[in-house]
């Protein structure tokens, strides 16, 4: 049985369609028509009432559910807390992130993500983030000092082993790392994006044209844009094709900062929610000598310090439009088509067009509610 679902405002993601329909069959999109060739027969119909339609968002970078933080708890049931309360607010799909730890923690994360998605093929975990331990000390945020280390050959061999088809981003300070341990994640088919690095402007050009394609939580944990020295920011400024994750809360960055990143580098520009938990429930966090506490819609460790975000991609792209004042249609791009380019999956998700799955975010002009619409 097809749905047709109808009086939409239709986010494509690469065009706004008034007065088109949407049709599903089996959970993916068959295809999107003029309303004036459609047929009621034998279709079930959802009324959108004037309501706007997108494919649903894609987080690129979330640490935890409302529940649990994929670091501490790398289980299956951290994925699914992770994916269930993304998805509650229309991100339909997301990389859990694991940040630096112990080898075997991380091999343990690997092996929960690759469980999860083997039972769950439809959901829409599409792989994980695996967010150092090869991060240089001097730029490394909140993640433990005691973890982060210099990469071995055999680490990464061990990372590459378990880690190939799982991870689908690492991010790592490419200034402690030498050509070939590159070259062998990239040859892996690792995605590798630079952050939490310490590098010269001369070392980021080195990695981007050594086929490093995006950063970490751009102008967060890198060196800044100096007109001596412009450093990570300014490298990435400067290559067009780099793609730049920014988490737009008003904390990490101002708002005039991503109003910049935007005007330089846009459409490589998308959102991340950079999230420690979901939806505000947990407000003390202690992670071994990682802890979080959550007050005025910020985590803060002990000492004063942002330990992660604490709002969703949907709160991304309200501040986006509202704070920033960059269009609805533009918002929505940066949390859907951008961010499966900038991970190599644009041709299965982010898009509202045939033969992709039928998973949308719904909302209305005020951007105040995001709701999911799985349609089967
Ligand atoms: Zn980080």
């Amino acid at each position: 049985m097809q749905t047709a679902i109808t009086h939409a405002t239709i986010h494509t993601g690469t065009q706004i369609l008034d007065n088109h329909i949407i049709i599903v069959e089996n959970g993916r999109i068959k295809a999107i028509e003029p309303i004036d060739n459609f047929g009621h027969e034998n279709k079930r119909t959802i009324d959108m009432a004037g309501k706007h339609i997108a494919a649903g968002f894609i987080d690129t970078h979330i640490n935890g559910g409302e529940k649990y933080y994929f670091t501490q708890h790398p289980t299956e049931e951290t994925i699914q807390d992770i994916y269930e309360s993304s998805l509650a607010l229309g991100t339909t799909h997301v990389l859990p992130c694991l940040i630096t730890s112990p080898l075997d923690n991380i091999l343990k994360g690997i092996e929960a993500t690759r469980n999860f998605m083997q039972k769950n093929p439809d959901s829409g975990v599409l792989g994980m983030h695996l967010e150092g331990p090869f991060l240089n000390l001097a730029k490394r945020g909140a993640h433990l000092a005691a973890y982060v280390r210099k990469p071995t050959n055999s680490e990464l061999e061990e990372i590459i082993k378990y880690g190939k088809d799982v991870i689908k981003i690492m991010t790592i300070a490419a200034e402690n790392f030498t050509d070939e341990q590159i070259d062998l994640l990239l040859a892996n088919g690792i995605r590798l994006s630079l952050g939490h690095s310490n590098a010269t402007y001369k070392q980021a050009q080195h990695a981007y044209r050594k086929g490093i394609s995006l950063c970490t939580h751009l102008y967060n944990a890198m060196t800044q844009m100096g007109h001596r020295e412009p450093g990570v920011v300014g490298a990435t400024f400067d290559n067009a094709d780099v793609y730049a994750p920014i988490i737009v809360d008003g904390f990490h960055c101002d708002f005039a900062a991503a109003r910049i990143a935007y005007k330089i580098k846009k459409d490589k520009l998308f959102l991340i929610s950079d999230a420690l938990f979901v939806g505000d429930k947990v407000t003390h966090f202690q992670w071994e000598e990682f802890d979080a506490y959550l007050k005025d819609g910020q985590y803060r460790n002990s000492e004063g310090n942002l330990a992660g975000a604490a709002i969703s991609m949907a709160d991304g792209v309200r501040n986006t439009v509202q704070k920033v004042g960059i269009s609805t249609e533009e918002a929505i791009k940066m949390a859907t088509i951008r961010a499966a380019k900038a991970v190599g999956m644009e041709q299965t998700i982010g898009q509202i067009a045939e033969g992709f799955p039928a998973k949308f975010v719904v909302f209305d002009e005020t951007l105040s509610h995001f709701e999911p619409l799985l349609v089967q």
